[in-house]
């Protein structure tokens, strides 16, 4: 669509790359399904497995309904390019396996989604990559540490589950010095409220599982960044490596969650700043951990870096970990389970759910407390949500049915590769 990529993101979300005048006048843009794709003749053919006619072949390299998705993505996140993939780990396989070989260096921050963990430290170490755990919530740490070896700079923010942030454009000008790539997971900020490219990142790389797709109704990934990484990592990291690329129909979902995205985005941030409010002054709890409040430590990035502080709060009761089993048990209408960015609000805890692919040792480590709970604000009316937060903190003891045999879980956490899904 002409001149739309100059109009603001919302308007790019709904329409950008799309004109129903091609489609038989469409409004929504048509599902490619299909697996292959027919040649004119034997040499078109060839030329554009060769890259020098323009055209698709396989729907493992491209496919029109991806190319829309990506095309969406790429400008929302401020890149050239984007690759859409099976799942967020897809994302973050292809991506890394595209620019490591036995011998590089990835320098990790210290708090990461479990299944990013396990996949840097006991899937990438496997193959002869190192991986050194810095603490990158200060800058300056990682020029104490960063060495030619290092390719690849990489962190969350905010993280997941704790909620550290990460100074984008301080990390990333450091990496850059130095030859290396910062890769960002932006999965938890959304480009609503963060667009780690154009604060100086290399690739930024998303679970669109999550706010993206936004009802729980779809796993899917991207990568987005420069033309010329984006060909890497679909040609090898994606094509070649793994395998993993995004289902068409899961493309379509993904388009239909993003023309909502900057709407719900906002939503979120608003119930969950007076979610966050109301955790801090109920006397059961111990520590809220949300970037929009006074008492977040690093309060003075995120009003610099984000452009709202966003859905997913974590907190700590006074109770510790059984409390919080005792809270999660006595909900009603927040649904405890794993994944977040969804319309329905949803509680977890990371210990022994989504984190529990590191050891008990590792999460002291790395700052992932066995008491932490994870809430992911959803879009009910917040009124409902804090009344439902209310009544199960009132009840929350520090002994509840099922909380021994969570504790018993959380102390067997020395499985390689554990479940840790969402
Ligand atoms: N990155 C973050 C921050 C996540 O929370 C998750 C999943 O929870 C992933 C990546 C992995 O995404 P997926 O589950 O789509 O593979």
């Amino acid at each position: 669509m002409a001149g739309v990529s100059k109009t603001g993101f919302a308007t790019q979300a709904i329409h950008a790359g799309y004109d129903p005048k091609a489609h038989d006048g469409a409004l929504c843009p048509p599902l490619h399904l299909s697996s292959t794709f027919v040649f004119d003749t034997a040499e078109a053919g060839a030329e554009i497995f060769a890259g020098e006619r323009p055209g698709y072949f396989y729907s493992r390299i491209s496919n029109p309904t991806l190319d829309l998705l990506e095309k969406r993505m790429a400008l929302l996140e401020g890149g050239e390019a984007a690759v859409a993939t099976a799942s967020g780990m897809g994302a973050i396989a292809g991506v890394l396996w595209s620019f490591l070989k036995p011998g590089d260096e990835v320098i990790v921050d210290k708090t990461l989604y479990g299944c990013t963990f396990a996949f840097m430290r006991h899937g990438l170490a496997r193959f002869g990559v190192k991986i050194t755990h810095v603490d990158l919530t200060n800058a300056d740490n990682l020029s104490g540490h960063i060495s030619p070896a290092t390719k690849i700079v990489y962190f969350e923010t905010p993280a997941n589950p704790n909620m550290r942030l990460i100074d984008i454009a301080a990390v990333s000008a450091i990496a850059r010095d130095q030859g290396a790539r910062t890769v960002v997971d932006n999965t938890y900020a959304t480009p609503v409220l963060t667009q780690p490219i154009i604060l100086g990142a290399d690739i930024v790389v998303h679970s669109a599982t999550k706010y993206l797709g936004g009802h729980g109704d779809l796993v899917g990934g991207i990568a987005v960044g420069s033309a010329r990484d984006m060909a890497e990592v679909r040609l090898v990291g994606i094509k070649d490596m793994t395998g993993a690329i995004m289902a068409p129909f899961n493309a379509m979902l993904v388009m239909r969650g993003l023309k909502t995205l900057k709407l719900r985005m906002a939503e979120h941030c608003r119930s969950a700043m007076v979610i966050a409010a109301m955790l801090e002054a109920h006397p059961a709890v111990a520590a809220v951990y949300y970037p929009g409040l006074a008492s977040f430590g690093q309060r003075d990035l995120a009003l610099r870096q984000m452009g709202g502080f966003g859905g997913m709060i974590a907190f700590e009761l006074h109770g510790g970990h059984a409390a919080g089993v005792a809270l999660m048990n006595r909900l009603n209408l927040i649904h405890r389970a794993v994944s977040l960015g969804d319309a329905e609000s949803l509680i977890q805890h990371p210990a022994s759910m989504t984190h529990s692919t590191y050891s008990r040792e590792e999460r002291a480590e790395y700052g992932i407390s066995d008491g932490l709970v994870r809430l992911s604000v959803g879009l009910e009316e917040v009124e409902d949500i804090i009344a439902d937060l209310t009544q199960a903190l009132e009840g929350a003891g520090t002994e509840a049915p099922g909380a021994s045999s969570v504790a018993e879980r959380v102390a067997d956490q020395d499985r390689v590769f554990a479940l840790g899904a969402g």
